[in-house]
Parts: structure tokens; C-alpha cells; sequence
């Protein structure tokens, strides 16, 4: 007997499972396609979302809006799934030279930015080497991504909302509507992350995955429950585990650890902490990043039933709800999403 939804979603991600949530609250009827994959890019994600970055302590683009957006959002669904999973942590943004502490207290008088950034601290230098101190980043999260993506996984199978396999393209007939095997839609969102370019549709977008890689180390000595940052990430998981990452490397779509990740990794971690430490694991998955470093959204130029949503790149926790919300905003009111995140910006 055939099937009949409003949507089939392809990908389970982050991406995929803020596009079926916000559907399932709009009273649609979905089917979610996913093969799960542990090393998609949202199985292994850090989960940091820091409103500003760089040694110029810079704001993330559009933090204001989307970073409420996503605590609301967040908040419910961990309600719902009766599971927490997004915490809001303060970063300890370690400076390099007294120049980088003076960078600092300059930003900091900014109006725009006083609410992100915080005093600066001395740390116990036994453990964490800071000479110039830290500054703290306020409104910083840090979530579970991987928690969020089974428990979401758990809820769609309990609903008969997920098939778990590969999307099979031989078994897409776009000629009226969309039908995928014995289920039939009238509309297709592919949320593939990185192996969105294995997608017929859509093989002209110039996406710039970036692989990451992250050690995963247990360290009796280094006792903080916040997030430290200089050049990399070490994030608390609580029982002395911390996952320290991430580094970013171009054109290498192997989902596998490297020994130049490694080390690449030990030696800016050797420069944050003094204490001895252990390896216990190791990772690695592909961003699906795009050149501009934007989100891409949008109908296929040929058939208006199908769609992409992608190129969440290294802000996946942030920017994911937001757009997603956004995103169905504009199919249900027929109007294109703005240029800047459009998959028009790129030739056909
Ligand atoms: C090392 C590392 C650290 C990161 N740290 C952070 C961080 O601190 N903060 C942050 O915000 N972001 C971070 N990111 C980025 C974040 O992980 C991504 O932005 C986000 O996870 C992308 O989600 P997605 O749903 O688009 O893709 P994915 O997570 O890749 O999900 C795609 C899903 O689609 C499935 N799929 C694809 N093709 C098919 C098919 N043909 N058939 C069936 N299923 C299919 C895949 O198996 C997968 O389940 C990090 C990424 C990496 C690699």
C-alpha cells in the first residue's frame, strides 16, 4: 500500500532533524530518511557555539538572532524528548601576549559586545598555562549533539517516521510530485551534510568540506567545567574526559583519524595544559562547509518539488533551528529565501 506524506527528508543530522521538528509542528506529515553513519558530521561534533571568535573578537555572524532562536528551540525539544542535551558554558579564551588582553578590554566597552564578553581571569597556572590571563565569552553553549541526534532518531522510529537505509536515487521518480519507492510526497529536503555530493540535484554546488579531527583525553589534574579556547577547543564532558579539537583540513573526505591531525592537535594542546594526560579516543568527520562560509537553501531550478538544505559548515548547533524555521517560512508563504544563503547564488 502506498504511503502519503507532505515530506520526505533525506539526512538525520542536526539539519534534518530541526527541518522534520519544525514540519512535525507545522502539522505535516513527514518520512525521514537516514542510513546512520558514526561518523557524520553531527555524531562527532564538539558542539561549541561561541558568539565571538578570533583574536579580534569578532561576533559571529548573525549570533544575535539566531543563538535565542536556538536556546528556545533547544529548551523545548528537551522538554519534549524528556532529555537534557544543551548547556550554556562560558569560555575561558585564552590570550596569547598582553596585546591580545588589551584587544580585549577595548572590545569589551563595545555596546554590541558587552553582553558576549566577560571580565578577565588569572587560572591556576599548575594546570592551565594563561600568563596574560583569559577572557571569558558569556552566552557561550555547549551541546550534545550526538545525545540529541539518537534521542530525535528514537522519537521519528517510534512514529513510523524514519527508514533507516541509503536514499536509493533509482528509486526516485520526480516526474509529478516526488515518490521514493511505496511512499509518495509532494516535496523532497535533502539535509545530506557532506555526501550531499553524491546528489544528482545538486552536484553543482561548490561545496568546501572540511574535515575535523578530535582526540578525546582523560586528565585527572585539569578540574574545569569550562570550555578552554586558544587556537583549539578543550571541552569538559564531566568524569576528568575532555574532547580537544579541531583541526581543519581540505580536500580529504576519509573519515579517519591522521597522524598529522594528531599531532597538529597534541601541540596546541601541549601549549593550554601542563598536566600529564591520556588518549582514550580519537575522530574525525567532514564539515559540510561551503566557500562563503554561509547555509545553502533552496529549490532545484528545474523542479520546484525538490530541495536542499545544507552547508551548515562549523555552526551547525547555531544555525541549524534558525534557518530551518526560516527556511520552511519561505516554502510555505512560496517566497525565496534571501541571496546571501540561497542555492541560486550558484550557476545551474
Ligand atoms: C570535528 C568536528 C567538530 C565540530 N564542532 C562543531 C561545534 O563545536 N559547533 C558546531 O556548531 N558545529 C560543529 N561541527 C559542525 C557540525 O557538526 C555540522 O555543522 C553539522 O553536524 C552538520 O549537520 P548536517 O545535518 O548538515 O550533516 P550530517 O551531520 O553529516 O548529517 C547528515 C545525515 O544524512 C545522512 N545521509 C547522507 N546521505 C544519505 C543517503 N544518501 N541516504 C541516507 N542517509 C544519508 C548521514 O548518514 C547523516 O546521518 C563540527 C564538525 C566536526 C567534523
Amino acid at each position: 500500500m502506498l504511503k502519503q506524506v507532505d515530506y520526505i527528508i533525506v539526512g538525520q543530522g542536526i539539519a534534518g532533524s530541526m527541518i522534520a521538528y519544525f514540519l512535525l509542528k507545522r502539522g505535516k506529515k513527514i518520512l525521514v530518511v537516514d542510513q546512520y553513519n558514526p561518523n557524520a558530521s553531527s555524531n562527532i561534533a564538539a558542539g561549541v557555539v561561541n558568539p565571538v571568535t578570533g583574536r579580534k573578537m569578532v561576533k559571529t555572524w548573525l549570533i544575535d538572532e539566531v543563538l535565542p532562536f536556538a536556546k528556545e528551540t533547544y529548551n523545548a525539544l528537551e522538554m519534549d524528548l524528556n532529555l537534557s542535551f544543551f548547556f550554556e558554558r562560558d569560555i575561558y579564551k585564552i590570550f596569547s601576549s598582553q596585546e591580545d588582553a588589551e584587544i580585549w578590554n577595548t572590545k569589551k566597552s563595545d555596546s554590541e559586545y558587552e553582553q558576549y564578553m566577560g571580565d578577565i581571569v588569572f587560572l591556576d597556572e599548575t594546570a592551565i598555562k594563561a600568563p596574560y590571563g583569559a577572557g571569558i565569552i558569556k552566552q557561550c553553549c555547549w551541546m550534545d549533539v550526538p545525545g540529541f541526534t539518537k534521542a530525535y532518531r528514537g522519537f521519528l522510529l517510534q512514529n513510523n517516521d524514519l527508514l533507516e537505509e541509503e536514499f536509493d536515487f533509482d528509486h526516485l521518480d520526480v516526474t509529478e510530485g516526488v515518490r521514493y519507492k511505496d511512499t509518495i510526497a509532494e516535496k523532497i529536503i535533502f539535509c545530506e551534510g557532506y555526501k550531499a555530493y553524491q546528489n544528482p540535484f545538486f552536484k553543482k554546488i561548490p561545496f568546501a568540506f572540511a574535515k575535523g579531527e578530535q582526540l578525546i583525553i582523560r586528565s585527572e589534574h585539569l578540574k574545569t567545567d569550562k570550555i578552554i579556547s586558544r587556537n583549539i577547543f578543550i571541552i569538559p564532558k564531566g568524569n576528568d574526559i575532555y574532547t580537544v579539537g579541531s583541526t581543519f583540513i581540505w580536500d580529504d573526505l576519509e573519515e579517519t583519524v591522521t597522524d598529522i591531525g594528531r599531532k597538529e592537535i597534541l601541540v596546541k594542546l601541549n601549549k593550554i595544559i601542563t598536566d600529564d594526560y591520556t588518549i582514550v579516543d580519537e575522530n574525525a568527520g567532514i564539515r559540510p562547509a561551503m566557500p562563503d562560509r554561509r547555509p545553502v537553501m533552496g529549490s532545484h531550478p528545474d523542479y520546484p518539488q525538490i530541495f536542499i538544505f545544507n552547508g551548515m559548515g562549523t555552526k551547525g548547533v547555531s544555525l541549524s533551528p534558525y534557518f530551518a524555521n526560516y527556511f520552511l517560512d519561505s516554502i510555505d508563504n512560496g517566497i525565496e529565501v534571501f541571496r546571501e544563503i540561497s542555492v541560486n547564488r550558484f550557476v545551474f
